[in-house]
């Protein structure tokens, strides 16, 4: 019998090949996703009862012949009869196409995308499609044959007894790729790694006992042994029941799905839903310890362990982007563009289904089990701060959920939740507005002294040093009632939370006004603006400090790229506190050689700096030589 395709289209492929072009390689994909489809199906009928015959050996084969120029796709399923090639080949299949094409006529940005062209899109990388099939039904298998026009043929063939289909390809000059071993097989791994019907491709060798050899000390020989080579594993970790599954079990599974990455994953939320809407998966959580952007592309998204993309923008939340794994629902919709995709109502209630899980998944790790010093959530805290924090700053709802569990954490490395340790601060730590005052550092070597001071006062010290902290504590600080968040080196330790109690002043007006300039005279007044202030007497006499605010302000316009520029330019600016009381401040207002005061000076400031780490280069040599000299 010939045939003309029942097409509107003259000829419609070339353009199928120049338009899915960049994303040909997906024909595999299809080809091997119908073949698992017809196993199945089989399956289901023998199951029922329907088919009655021997179901066999159910691999299916892909298979290169340099010589023929062909890859040939062998699936043992339900097969197709002659009227069933001229409805769902002839016919629907090729419907199907043209109704694509005429969707997309006028966005081919689009029909690049990631979709599925069925059968069809074996004319990616053809000159000639053959199809021999025998269907389960007692019914002559049908030969068809087509050469990438509108015509084909289709006839008996007497030669094939075999139930199931093969699709042959005849390979096109300019896609000899498709020939190689090497790329069909890099190929299958990418796409058909997790499918649910067993896929052989060659053979590989083992190395086993020989049953005959013996070496030298009498023990068996290792001898080499060609086995069939399975590319996939039909059933994966995620498709089982979390119960039947160790931490081992996890982690193997991890290692097969990137078997590139060495480090082992933290630990992992496995996905299990059929209603509203069908999604499993594993989520694994990986260390995010300085940075939040490393690779965001290790999630795997699958739909019926048919691999799609490992794009996932649009069907998670950004911030779950951080996690490794796999997703798998038939419910998100694959051919279609990313903005759809992201206004998709199942999708949103993936993602918010998913969001959840993560916030129930670290609510239950902060519950501290019975006879344990730390909570689960504590001990891998360190490694997931970044992961939490991004995901309060950028999802609203998870954010709600984490000011449950989220862990501040002190200096001396205990932990508390936001409200134990609000609990804990309260009593010390209110200031005269009675707004709590959390006192924190940014690093606990280079803050040391000024730490020291605020124990000494018996505040608590908070180390809260991610790269995303700065936007974090402002967070925090709305999220809060009465709050505010001040690092322990932006103002001397009796302001930092002001108190109604002030210490007497031992200079007056007129002296104050006199030792103004003399130490602006000896200081560069572009960086340090100087304050002076009634301490206790036994404090420095003279102290750096840097405003909370530019600082912190600072830091965020140089993490958030654009939108605060004017405060990434600031220059860094710092306060140099002179403390009144001081008797060695009151010895440089005494001070009637010139000379000798403006030595004094340099030396106290230069002390401040010292114990803030600014101290550096000629500054400290010439610091160095001068307090040899006055001793
Ligand atoms: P889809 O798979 O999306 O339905 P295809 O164009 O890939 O579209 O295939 C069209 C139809 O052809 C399938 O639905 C199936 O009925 C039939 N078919 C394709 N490949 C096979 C096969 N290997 N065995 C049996 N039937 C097949």
């Amino acid at each position: 019998m010939q045939g003309k395709l029942n097409v509107q289209t003259e000829n419609i492929f070339p353009v199928i090949k120049k338009f899915l072009y960049s994303d040909h390689e997906i024909f595999l994909r299809e080809l091997i996703s119908n073949a698992v489809d017809a196993t199945q199906k089989l399956k289901t009928l023998s199951t029922r009862g329907e088919f009655k015959g021997e179901l066999g050996d159910l691999t299916i084969e892909v298979e290169i012949d340099s010589k023929k120029k062909t890859l040939t796709v062998r699936d043992r399923g339900i097969g197709m009869t002659a009227e069933e090639v001229e409805k769902y080949i002839n016919q629907i299949a090729f419907s199907g196409v043209t109704d694509f094409m005429e969707k997309y006529k006028d966005n081919h940005e689009q029909l690049i995308g990631h979709f599925g062209l069925g059968f069809y899109s074996a004319f990616m990388v053809s000159d000639k499609v053959e199809i021999f099939t025998k269907s389960w039904k007692d019914e002559p298998a049908q030969h068809w044959s087509c050469e990438g026009n509108p015509e084909f043929t289709m006839e008996e063939d007497k030669k094939h007894t075999d139930r199931g289909t093969d699709i042959v390809l005849h390979i096109a000059d300019d896609c000899k790729e498709f020939l190689e071993e090497g790329t069909v097989l890099q190929l299958l791994k990418k796409y058909c790694r997790f499918m649910p019907v067993a896929i052989r491709f060659g053979e590989e060798s083992v190395w086993v006992d020989s049953e005959t050899e013996c070496d030298k000390d009498g023990k068996p020989k290792r001898v080499e042994k060609k086995q069939p080579r399975i590319i996939n594993d039909p059933d994966p970790a995620w498709k089982k029941s979390p119960s039947s599954l160790t931490d081992e079990d996890y982690k193997k599974f991890y290692h097969e799905l990137f078997p590139m990455n060495f480090e082992e994953p933290l630990f992992q939320i496995h996905l299990n839903v059929d209603y509203p809407f069908n999604l499993t998966g594993i989520l694994y959580f990986p260390k995010v310890r300085k940075t939040i952007d490393p690779n965001r592309n290790k999630i795997q998204l699958y739909c019926n362990q048919v691999f799609v993309t490992d794009q996932v923008e649009g069907v998670v939340p950004d911030y779950l982007m951080l996690l490794h794994g796999v997703l798998d629902s038939p419910d998100i919709p694959l051919n279609v563009s990313r903005s759809y995709l992201q206004s998709d109502g199942n999708v949103k209630k993936i993602s918010q289904h998913i969001s959840k899980k993560v916030a129930d998944k670290l609510e239950e790790m902060s519950k501290k089990k019975e006879g344990e010093e730390k909570s689960a959530l504590e001990e891998k805290w360190d490694d997931i701060k970044i992961f939490v924090q991004y995901g309060m700053l950028t999802d609203e709802k998870f954010c709600e959920r984490a000011m449950k569990f989220y862990l501040l954490k002190g200096v001396d490395g205990s932990y508390y939740t936001l409200d134990s340790y609000r609990e804990k601060i309260k009593a010390l730590q209110t200031d005269k507005d009675k707004t709590v005052c959390y006192l924190y550092a940014s690093n606990a070597e280079e803050e040391h002294a000024y730490i020291e001071k605020a124990k000494a006062k018996g505040y608590d010290v908070l180390l809260m040093d991610s790269p995303l902290e700065s936007h974090f504590i402002n967070l925090l600080e709305q999220k809060l009632e009465k709050s505010r968040f001040v690092r322990v080196d932006s103002d001397t330790v009796e302001k930092l939370i002001p108190h109604d109690d002030s210490i007497p002043e031992k200079l007056t007006k007129e002296e104050k006004e006199k030792l103004q300039p003399i130490i602006e005279g000896e200081i560069d007044k572009q960086r340090f603006t100087v304050q002076l202030e009634s301490l206790e007497e036994s404090d420095a006499p003279m102290q750096v400090t840097q405003s909370e605010f530019m600082r912190r302000y600072r830091e965020m316009a140089q993490t958030s790229g654009g939108g605060m520029g004017f405060y990434g330019e600031l220059p860094e600016s710092y306060n140099l506190v002179v403390n009144v009381n001081h008797p060695l401040i009151g010895r440089v207002l005494a001070e009637t050689d010139a000379e000798k005061q403006k030595e004094l000076v340099h030396q106290l400031a230069d002390l401040a700096l010292l114990a803030n780490g600014l101290l550096k280069g000629e500054a400290l040599s010439k610091f160095l030589k001068r307090s040899v000299e006055m001793i």
